[in-house]
C-alpha cells in the first residue's frame, strides 16, 4: 500500500478520520480543495457529511466533471454515507449535483428521524468471517442497483454497501470505529 497516494475530498464533512485511517495503513494521503489536488491522485475518498453542500461546492469549483471523468477512467473511488449518494446515478426526490459513476437509486435518511443514528454489526462476507461493526448517522440505502454493481452488505433487505468496478460505497462509516479491513479492502482495489 506504501506509495499509493490517496485524495480525501476535504470540502466539508468528516474527512481527517478518512486519512487518518489510510495513513495507518500506509498510503500516502493529500486533502482535495481544488481541481489542482486531483492531479497525480492514484484514488479518492467522498467522506460523509452533507451531499447537497459538497455537490453544490464540486460544481462552483469546477471539480464534479473532471472528477467524473477521471472515475469513469478507471480511479478507484471509495464514498461513505454522503459520499455514497455522491456516486450515485439516482437521488429520490432530488435533482442535487452528483457525479453519478454508481449505478443505483440512493433515498437519504432513510433509517427516519427517530432511528437517525443507530450501530449494528453486520455481515461482509468480502472483509472476512468476523462482522463489521457499522455506525449509521443519518444513513442513505440503495433502493434499486444496477445489473453491474455487487451488493456487499445489508440491513434487513436493503444494500448498504455495495461495489461496481471501482466504485465503492457504503451507507455507513468505517473511519469512525478502529476495524482497518474497510479501508485495507479500498487499497486493495487500488493496486
Ligand atoms: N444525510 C446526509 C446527506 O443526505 C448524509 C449523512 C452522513 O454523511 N453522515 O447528505
Amino acid at each position: 500500500m506504501a506509495g499509493l497516494c490517496v485524495g480525501v475530498l476535504a470540502l466539508q464533512g468528516a474527512f481527517r478520520e478518512h486519512g487518518d485511517a489510510l495513513t495507518r495503513l500506509g498510503a500516502t494521503v493529500r486533502e482535495v480543495r481544488q481541481l489542482k489536488d486531483l492531479d497525480g491522485l492514484d484514488a479518492i475518498v467522498l467522506p460523509g457529511g452533507e451531499s447537497t453542500v459538497m455537490g453544490k461546492l464540486l460544481q462552483e469549483w469546477s471539480m464534479l466533471e473532471p472528477l467524473r471523468q477521471r472515475i469513469l477512467a478507471g480511479m478507484p473511488v471509495y464514498g461513505s454515507c454522503a459520499g455514497l449518494i455522491l456516486l450515485c446515478t439516482d437521488v429520490e426526490g432530488s435533482d442535487q449535483p452528483r457525479l453519478g459513476v454508481l449505478d443505483a437509486t440512493v433515498r437519504r435518511n432513510a433509517f427516519g428521524r427517530q432511528v437517525d443514528s443507530f450501530e449494528t454489526d453486520l455481515t461482509l462476507p468480502d472483509l472476512g468471517a468476523e462482522p463489521v461493526h457499522a455506525v449509521f448517522i443519518r444513513a442513505p440505502v440503495l433502493t434499486r442497483v444496477g445489473p453491474d454493481v455487487r451488493v456487499l452488505a445489508q440491513v434487513g433487505s436493503q444494500a448498504v454497501a455495495v461495489r461496481q468496478n471501482n466504485v465503492l460505497g457504503t451507507s455507513f462509516h468505517p473511519e469512525l470505529t478502529d476495524d482497518p479491513r474497510l479501508h485495507q479492502y479500498f487499497l486493495t482495489m487500488c493496486s
